[in-house]
């Protein structure tokens, strides 16, 4: 059976994280999350950590080619054989012809790229009320929180706030994502493997729209 890889687009906050771990279960397919992947490289103090971590506080892009790498390695590992669900990348046009040319070379078809559309206002309400665990990396919003909790309602983990969550981070992100990163909706349009959701509204309704769109595709 050819893989069914689905590439999750969309701003800093528009909910890829929550969508991506949703639809990867409904529809059996792995999610990598390169934001957790190097989350987990700078706390554990590995090379690729050391080399990210600067980047990441500020808000701006790891460059290309550490992320290429990084990518092709794990697409090339036994779990991923049924289909991926990738959250956090590409994020530039060379990091998506890179990926068209991996998944190429895999002989896996090009995928499809789902887009959850979220206006600038709503993005940085959500990304500066956003609190993380450090332990199981659950992202929660402050408006669902009791007053004053620090702890995290799914396993009492220490909530914090992301470094790249605080305000002149979440600014220059946005500006990241406008200048490097929309015109990957551009790109795919062109080849005809764009599908776009309205990211507004509850969880579940966005995870219904996404799965109905994606089954029309026939990518569900
Ligand atoms: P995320 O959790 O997806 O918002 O990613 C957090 C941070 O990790 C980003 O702001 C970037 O610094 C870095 N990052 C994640 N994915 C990529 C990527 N594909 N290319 C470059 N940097 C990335």
């Amino acid at each position: 059976m050819k893989a069914r890889d689905v590439i999750l687009l969309g701003a800093p906050g528009a909910g890829k994280g929550t969508q991506a771990k949703l639809l990867s279960q409904e529809l059996g397919i792995l999610h990598i999350s390169t934001g957790d992947i190097l989350r987990g490289a700078v706390a554990a103090g590995t090379p690729l950590g050391k080399a990210a971590r600067e980047y990441m506080d500020r808000g701006d892009l790891v460059p290309d080619d550490l992320m290429v790498d990084l990518v092709a390695d794990r697409l090339g590992r036994e779990d991923c054989a049924a289909g991926v669900l990738l959250d956090g990348f590409p994020r530039t046009l060379p990091q998506a012809e890179a990926l068209a040319s991996v998944l190429g070379t895999m002989a896996r078809g090009e995928g499809v790229a789902l887009a959850i559309d979220v206006p600038d206002e709503e993005l940085v309400r959500r990304l500066s009320s956003r609190r993380t665990c450090r332990a199981c990396a659950g992202t929660f919003s402050l408006d669902s929180l009791p007053a004053e909790r620090s702890d995290c309602p799914q396993c009492g983990g220490e909530l914090y706030q992301r470094a790249d969550d605080a305000p002149e981070a979440v600014a220059q992100r946005l500006r990241v994502y406008a200048a490097q990163t929309k015109p990957l909706l551009d790109y795919y349009q062109e080849r005809g493997r764009l599908i776009r959701v309205n990211g507004v509204g509850t969880i579940e309704e966005i995870a219904g729209r996404a799965l109905a769109a994606l089954r029309t595709e026939g990518a569900g």
